[in-house]
């Protein structure tokens, strides 16, 4: 029996495990293959990944918040897109080697392709500057984006997801606008809402004591714009969500980014390609199950 691993810090919401061992019964692959959480706090990150990394029943893991750039130092290798965004939310064993690699660029934009919305010449916000932020902000670039505005609450975080990805990827330094909220009154918030094709929200607050420190009303979108939140459980009062869909706009939530990331994963630990109908519909059973 091969392990597969969930490494991160608050884990016990995600809905990984029902997804991959869903799959894996579905192909009956369940004798070979078992997908398991593994909370690890950050004070133990450093022993708790070299005891995994030696683990010989160990065939790969995802990494999520917050050690998805902290693992790289850990990995034999990574590939281009890991490198170019310095985050990284998989990894696998080959030929002996740990290696690790990005689905979340795929995961987000595998359902605006769906959808047949492009995001190449688009004016992009971003809010949030960690793991996922840098995956999105990267394959945003890749596919065209003319610019981009990321606003974060901590500005070193934004100033450093900038200097890497524009060192990285040549985008012109000039089209990343970085803010922090306390730099943005209120009209400047809404002209930057106003002004952008695609508002990403890669933050992870919610709309109970860690909210957004700032707020959202209709008059600062309209039915040309994407709205994108990568957040999959439902945020009971979102005035993004509610500000969105009252302007006519495109609003996109994070359950296909999920199944997308998490297909794209589970085909390269196995070789076998689920069907996307099965991980919809699991992911659609256990988040009614969420409070
Ligand atoms: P992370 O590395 O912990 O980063 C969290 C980001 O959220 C940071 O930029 C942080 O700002 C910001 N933030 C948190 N609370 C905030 C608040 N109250 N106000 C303003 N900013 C706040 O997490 P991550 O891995 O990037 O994930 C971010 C979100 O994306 C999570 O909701 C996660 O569930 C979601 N996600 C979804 C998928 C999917 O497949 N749908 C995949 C990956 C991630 P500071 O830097 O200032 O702390």
């Amino acid at each position: 029996m091969k392990r597969i691993l969930l490494i991160g810090e608050n884990i016990s919401r995600s809905l990984s495990p029902a997804m991959h061992n869903g799959a894996l019964e579905y192909l009956g692959l369940s004798g070979e293959f078992r997908y398991e959480l593994m909370p690890v706090a950050p004070g133990n990150f450093d022993a708790e990944i070299k005891k995994i990394l030696a683990a010989g029943d160990v065939l790969g893991f995802n990494v999520t918040a917050p050690y998805k750039c902290e693992i790289i130092k850990y990995l034999d290798g990574t590939d281009q897109f890991v490198q170019k965004c310095g985050a990284c939310n998989y990894v696998k064993k080959e030929n002996g080697r740990w290696f690790g690699k990005n689905t979340d660029g795929y995961g987000f934009v595998m359902p605006l392709a769906k959808m047949g919305l492009g995001t190449s010449s688009k004016k992009i916000t971003v809010m949030g500057a960690g793991g996922a932020a840098r995956a999105v902000v990267l394959q945003l670039i890749n596919n065209g984006a003319a610019s981009i505005t990321l606003i974060n609450r901590c500005p070193e975080k934004a100033a450093a997801l900038k200097s890497h990805i524009c060192a990285a990827s040549g985008f012109n330094p000039e089209k990343f606008i970085i803010y922090s909220y306390l730099e943005l009154q209120n009209d400047k918030f809404s002209s930057i809402m106003v002004a952008s094709d695609i508002i990403v929200n890669a933050t992870s607050a919610d709309t109970g004591e860690n909210r957004l420190p700032v707020l959202f009303n209709a008059e600062m979108f309209n039915k040309n714009q994407i709205i994108y939140d990568l957040s999959y459980i439902h945020k009971t009062g979102d005035d993004l969500e509610d500000s969105a869909k009252k302007a006519s706009a495109v609003y996109i939530d994070g359950k296909e980014m999920l199944m997308y990331q998490g297909l794209v994963s589970f085909v390269q630990w196995t070789s076998k390609k689920p069907p996307t109908w099965l991980l919809r519909k699991i992911v659609g059973e256990e988040l009614s199950t969420l409070d």
